[in-house]
């Protein structure tokens, strides 16, 4: 059901906060202002709501065509296996987690299985945490259903509400009450969604009581590994990408400071082969800094971060390599893809970088096949980043 909050009683309309619960996303912080009324702390980013509001719940009228399923290309063996794994839990009713490593082409895995639900007039749920991610999987997952009505959601765009496909940020879930039947959440291990239990309850919201779901990333954390052991999810992981080739290991190199002589000799000897260079740090003051000290220097480099308005302008300068060397928040680290890229990390030991992100990070190297160097520049060597090697290491191992 789709659910819009509204301040007065009506059919179908539930009061917002009640029992000291709040409806809309099930949160017990409350709180009673002078006035007797109640006010939900957990959500009061979503616009204030008190218990002289309600919860209007819809049943959403959908279209569902013929859903053909279209791709232009074949799945990999392995890709085949991921996507069997995923039928096979829907047929044993079983909530699944797909560990697969960065590249290895998750989104197509569920595309069959996505299929048979949409095929038995039911809803699904793609959560992904990046707008710019919906996007690109919005415009894949259009071709690959040319005749399902397929929508996204995020902040600032409105739901199609015939869509029974939904690709939406995890805060949007919040708009919906026993809604899906099927929700794959990508990267539940990162943020937002790592101990997250707001996002974890609009989760539970949102869903049917009976629904399946898929968790998808490419580190797995205690948690999920108990819920394995235990039995209560399936688990398959890809350590393969696409071209089965090795994931790159990063390199750790000491180095102080934000830039040194020392990163400058190392930029100038990946510069000389014609290849894209991607330096990743741990801000956008940071970004910006650095961008101020390498122009000084000489070098032609451009920022990209949450700030930047012409993403994709800048984006497309650096696939036609217009643009050498791009400075990057974290923003990029998941969901691109470049063809002969090099990535350093500067000052990797700070902790914005941890585990799951620097694995992505260096998972942005040889995507399409191509070789390519992973650096870690630190001053001191942090857990996280010899968490992020080993795990790829490890990975590598399974080939
Ligand atoms: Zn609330």
């Amino acid at each position: 059901m789709y659910e819009r909050i509204i301040n007065e009683k009506r059919l179908n309309a539930v009061c917002a906060i009640e029992l000291g619960r709040c409806n809309r996303c099930f949160g017990q912080n409350i709180k009673v202002d002078e006035y007797g009324i109640s006010h939900c702390l957990d959500c009061y980013d979503y616009n204030n709501i008190t218990s002289l509001d309600y919860c209007l719940r819809l049943e959403r009228s959908l279209s569902h065509h013929n859903n053909v399923l279209r791709v232009g290309f074949h799945l990999t063996n392995e890709q085949k296996r991921g996507s069997q794994f995923l039928v096979n839990c829907y047929n044993e009713r079983k909530n699944a987690f797909l560990q697969a490593v960065c590249g290895a082409g998750k989104t197509e895995m569920t595309l069959e299985l996505i299929r048979q639900f949409l095929d038995q007039k039911k809803t699904v749920g793609f959560v992904i945490p990046r707008v710019e991610i919906i996007k690109q999987v919005f415009k894949r997952m259009k071709s690959y259903y040319p005749f399902t009505s397929v929508s996204c959601l995020y902040g600032g765009c409105s739901l199609v509400m015939a869509s029974p496909f939904i690709i939406l940020t995890p805060q949007q879930l919040i708009k919906f009450y026993r809604e899906f039947d099927l929700i794959i959440i990508d990267e539940v291990d990162a943020f937002p969604f790592k101990d997250n239990l707001f996002l974890e309850r609009l989760v539970n919201k949102s869903k049917k009581d009976d629904a399946m779901l898929v968790y998808m990333s490419a580190t797995i954390s205690d948690k999920y590994k108990k819920m394995i052991d235990n039995d209560e999810l399936a688990y398959f992981l890809l350590a393969k990408r696409y071209h089965e080739l090795p994931l790159p290991v990063p390199k750790f190199i000491q180095s102080d400071g934000l830039i040194n002589k020392k990163v400058f000799t190392i930029i100038n000897l990946l510069q000389k082969e014609d290849r894209g260079l991607i330096i990743y740090v741990s801000s956008i003051k940071k970004a910006k800094e650095l961008q101020k000290i390498m122009s000084e220097e000489g070098y032609y480099v451009q920022v990209i971060t949450s700030e930047t308005e012409d993403k994709n302008i800048v984006l497309k300068l650096f696939s036609r390599r217009e643009l050498k060397i791009l400075i990057s928040s974290t923003i990029l680290e998941r969901g691109v893809t470049f063809n002969n890229v090099d990535v350093i990390v500067l000052q990797s030991e700070n902790k914005v970088f941890n585990q799951s992100s620097l694995i992505q990070i260096a998972g942005r190297v040889g995507r399409m096949g191509d070789d390519g160097r992973v650096i870690f520049f630190a001053s001191t060597i942090s857990k996280e980043m010899i968490a992020a090697r080993m795990a790829i290491m490890e990975f590598n191992k399974q080939l």
